[in-house]
């Protein structure tokens, strides 16, 4: 396993955090984080986890703190890992909701009136997150939340938003807390960031955490505006919050800490957009760019930019095909030989198939795990010896896994090469 992930679940240990006199965080027992402000007569949740029973653990741990009644729920955004656990929250009373008015209420993660390819997204959401795979030996964590937190009741505890908050945002008072609730559309378009002005805490759902942005999720997702998040970072800034309540992973302290993280998270999409969109003006291709598009080293050795949950070079490609669509401008693209056609045409061209299985041998031995694979898969396309490409290929994937930072990678190679064992 890679150095970096092995630090994690160190740095996940379960911690009631208190971010000011009234204001806690449950971190560590999710996959994200959940808040409690505790105010006059009662409490208010921001964000609920993703599983009934994270949440009916957190719960425990704020009822040692306060006995009040929850009065309100806040979900900064819709996505599954943050508003499971609202029923156990709403502890069988009627707490009023809050979401954004473009709030999907879709716990698949996209809005749509329309049939989606809902079996593939599924299928790859298991993948991308190492549902399966074992702790620790095989998923050590998600790159932004801890490995070993519970499962049951995944997505069960989602309630419908009583009310909404409008694009314009609103100020609230709460149980005597006033609170401004303001959409800054990042990681999803619904997202709403909570600042509590009186503690200069602000929380701010996935706009910002502890690694580099999931500008694309390897699950399947439309484009994700790369400019408007950067330009909500921006929005962030302009608080000049004391205290940064993220999504996922560790609270920050400090304004110039704050300053100098998000001041490097807005650099870091800005400079992705800017390399990748100059290099689509030279006319390189989507295979080129993500090759060659790198943040700066400042920015890289970040640990708040670390590919732990995104990585660079599918944001290379998320940018390109969400502003030019999938073809990369070079003709040859324009049309393709078949997959299958392809690979047959290589293997005899390689001198047979015999001489194949020996450049995937001497690869596999170099630690040219993804050169091997390219050339296994022209097995499995051409359909010749296919039994021993498969296993060849989880065999491949295994040892691909062991240096990767990025978690939704690792547990991508890992996963599949289970399925491929078991089929
Ligand atoms: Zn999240």
């Amino acid at each position: 396993m890679h150095p970096e992930l092995q630090q994690h679940p160190e740095y996940f240990q379960k911690e009631i955090i208190q971010l000011a006199d009234n204001v806690y965080m449950a971190f560590g027992y999710a996959a994200s984080n959940v808040y409690m402000i505790i105010g006059d007569g009662g409490i208010i949740i921001i964000d609920t986890s993703e599983t009934t029973s994270a949440a009916e653990n957190i719960l425990a741990e704020f009822r040692k703190i306060t006995s009040l009644p929850v009065h309100t729920i806040i979900l900064t955004h819709s996505h599954r890992d943050h508003v499971s656990g609202a029923s156990v929250f709403a502890e069988g009373g009627t707490p009023d909701i809050l979401a954004s008015e473009r709030y999907s209420g879709n716990s698949l993660f996209v809005a749509s009136d329309h049939p989606l390819p809902v079996k593939a997204m599924q299928v790859r959401t298991k993948r991308q997150f190492g549902i399966g795979l074992s702790y620790p030996d095989e998923i050590i964590g998600i790159g932004v939340g801890p490995g070993d937190r519970p499962l049951a009741g995944m997505g069960a505890g989602s309630l419908p938003p009583t009310r909404f908050i409008s694009d314009a945002g609103e100020h609230l008072s709460i149980c005597g807390i006033d609170l401004q609730l303001s959409l800054v559309p990042g990681e999803t378009p619904d997202h709403i960031i909570v600042w509590y002005a009186d503690k200069k805490v602000l929380i701010s759902g996935d706009n910002f955490y502890h690694a580099f942005p999931n500008l694309y999720a390897i699950r399947g997702t439309a484009y994700r505006d790369f400019d408007t998040w950067a330009d909500s970072i921006d929005a962030l800034l302009a608080f000049a919050p004391e205290v940064l309540g993220p999504g996922h992973t560790k609270p920050v302290f400090g304004v110039e800490t704050i300053k100098e993280s998000l001041t490097d998270y807005r650099d870091a999409i800005r400079h992705v957009v800017d390399e990748t969109r100059n290099g689509m003006d030279a006319g390189l291709t989507i295979d080129q760019l993500a090759h060659k598009v790198k943040l700066p080293p400042h920015l890289a050795e970040k640990r708040h930019l670390r590919e732990f949950y995104g990585r660079v070079d599918h944001s290379v490609r998320a940018y390109f095909v969400g502003t030019m669509g999938w073809f990369d401008g070079n003709p040859t693209s324009l049309g393709t030989l078949s997959p299958e056609d392809e690979a047959q045409k290589l293997i005899k061209l390689a001198g047979g198939k015999d001489a194949v299985w020996a450049e995937i041998a001497t690869a596999r031995d170099a630690g040219e795990f993804q050169w091997a694979l390219q050339l296994i898969d022209r097995f499995i396309f051409a359909d010749i010896d296919t039994d021993r490409a498969r296993q060849a290929k989880a065999e491949t994937l295994r040892a691909h896994a062991v240096g990767q930072i990025n978690c939704p990678t690792r547990h991508y190679y890992l996963q599949v090469a289970k399925e491929l064992e078991q089929d």
